[in-house]
């Protein structure tokens, strides 16, 4: 048997890895054919090393309390590597100051103490946030705009100042088409079942954690995937090679795919794992199922600019003691926020500098992606120095753009989503995972390539069901089950 995997970011590489692990543990025989369009491995995840710099194009940290992140990182003996935040505290611009938000907040867990010691929140605005646990909880079971969702449990001030950056800031996205159910269904479980998010998380752990949210590597995000790629033993990893398109043989359970290269190769294959981004995925399944290509198309995507720069550390009059500062949606600014990455984790530059990574507003200025790197850089730098206190020009910049780099949940993802699975349910076989679906972050998306391989192997009653994948339950799950 074959199977094919289409595309070798963190999706793609987790899928072959794990296809590996059921292949050594006799759960599973054939051949493993990996297949991506660059000329190197980890899609998004890109860090580069110069000159004593650490530099992240793509993501730079794992969010520790999903599980799967953590396990990939033991089995593949990373533990050693794992680096915690030298500080916590995050920033927000408020009236041209950066002020802190309380740490409790950052996980958006509404706790009185820390929403009365807010700064720059107006007074009704912390009364507002604070009558959430008497906010009736929605009817209507359908999905609802993150912004809706937000102001409607805290009031318009929290909802914008506090809550919208930390929520849609991270997924590039706009808050008001964000889906509440494909991105924070453990709020909406929580609003369901205990009325309000402040009364389900109420005895909840000791918050903030003594274990930081985020972790990272040492020598960058880039070491997860060379250490994944050196333990694929038995996996044909080709590329710089294109996948065009795919086409059907076979019928049932004896169906089979043809595979199509750029370059006129075809691969026969007994199973396809698609991890590229769902308008590639699209593109390859068009010839067959043109209405679900449609569908895969209909889910939007947005173009983050990431621009980094060092300095010298004298020529920074800030003190840079936090991990950055974040824009709410309404303040007009350049940037979305900044990760001030040599206060944040250490090692990332060499002792007299300081790195800074800003990430370039989307909206309104869609034309980013377009620019020059120089105008980029001057942008960024434009707009950091009143707020720093930046002399001179950065020592090294570099610029990562990522055209439809971030899928956007949008509402209705889910349901969307439903009715694509739903169409490949005629295609055994042929599997589809990946960021565009059910979870961007890294962890995510090692659980989502291990659950593909599992309905690889099981769907053919070829191996065991993975037990790390049962899922077990009550029917009223804790508040506990739901955060994790
Ligand atoms: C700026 C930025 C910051 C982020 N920060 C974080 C963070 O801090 N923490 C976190 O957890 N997540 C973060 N994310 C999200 C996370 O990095 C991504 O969701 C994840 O890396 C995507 O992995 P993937 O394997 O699903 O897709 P990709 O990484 O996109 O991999 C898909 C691969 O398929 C290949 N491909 C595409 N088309 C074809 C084709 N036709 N034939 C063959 N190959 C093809 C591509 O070249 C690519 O290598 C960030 C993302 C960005 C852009």
């Amino acid at each position: 048997m074959r199977v094919v995997i289409v595309g070798g970011g963190i999706t793609g590489l987790s899928a072959a890895y794990f296809l590996e692990r059921a292949m050594t543990e006799g759960r599973w025989r054939g051949e493993i054919v990996l297949i991506e369009r660059a000329t190197r491995l980890g899609g998004k995840i890109l860090t580069v090393r110069e000159d004593g710099f650490v530099v992240e194009g793509g993501p730079d940290s794992i969010l520790r309390v999903k599980p799967e992140g953590m396990a990939l990182l033991r089995e593949l003996g990373l533990e050693e590597e794992v680096i915690t935040p030298g500080s916590r505290t995050v920033y927000r611009l408020h009236r041209g100051q950066l002020v802190p938000i309380p740490e409790a907040l950052l996980a958006l867990r509404p706790d009185p103490r820390a929403i009365l010691r807010t700064r720059g929140l107006p007074w009704w605005g912390r009364i507002r946030a604070l009558l959430e646990p008497w906010i009736p909880p929605r009817r209507d079971e359908g999905d609802e705009p993150l912004a809706a969702f937000l102001r409607r449990r805290f009031g318009r001030a929290f909802a914008e100042d506090i809550a919208e950056p930390l929520t849609a800031g991270i997924h590039a996205g706009d808050p008001e088409r964000l889906s509440t159910q494909a991105l924070y269904p453990h709020l909406l479980a929580l609003e369901r079942q205990f009325g309000s998010i402040a009364r389900g998380l109420r005895g909840v752990g000791p918050f903030p954690p003594s274990d930081p949210l985020f972790v990272s590597l040492r020598s960058g995000m880039g070491a997860l995937v060379d250490r994944l790629v050196a333990s694929l033993q038995r996996t044909h990893i080709r590329m710089g090679r294109t996948v065009i398109g795919l086409a059907l043989s076979g019928e049932g359970n004896a169906r089979r795919y043809r595979v199509a290269l750029e370059d006129g190769e075809t691969l026969e294959a007994d199973r396809v794992v698609l991890t590229v981004p769902a308008m590639e995925a699209a593109r390859q399944i068009a010839a067959f199922a043109p209405a679900t290509a449609a569908r895969l198309r209909e889910i939007p995507f947005a173009s983050p600019v990431v621009v980094t720069l060092a300095f010298r550390r004298d020529q920074v009059a800030h003190p840079l003691q936090g991990s950055g500062f974040l824009v709410p949606r309404k303040v007009p600014f350049p940037l979305t926020g900044c990760t001030w990455i040599s206060s944040k984790w250490p090692g990332r530059a060499p002792e007299e500098f300081v790195l800074l990574r800003a990430f370039l507003r989307e909206e309104g200025n869609r034309e980013a992606i377009e620019e020059e790197d120089s105008v980029l850089i001057q942008r960024s730098m434009e707009a950091l120095r009143p707020l720093l206190g930046l002399h001179g020009d950065p020592v090294r910049a570099w610029v990562h753009r990522w055209p439809q780099g971030m899928p956007q949940y949008t509402v209705g993802h889910l349901e969307r989503l439903q009715a694509i699975e739903e169409a490949f349910r005629a295609f055994p076989g042929l599997l589809l995972t990946g960021a565009s679906y059910r979870g961007i972050g890294i962890p995510d998306l090692i659980r989502q390539a291990r659950e593909a391989v599992t309905r690889l192997l099981s769907a053919h009653e070829i191996g065991r069901p993975d037990p790390l994948t049962a899922t077990c339950g009550e029917d009223r799950p804790s508040a506990e089950e739901i955060i994790r």
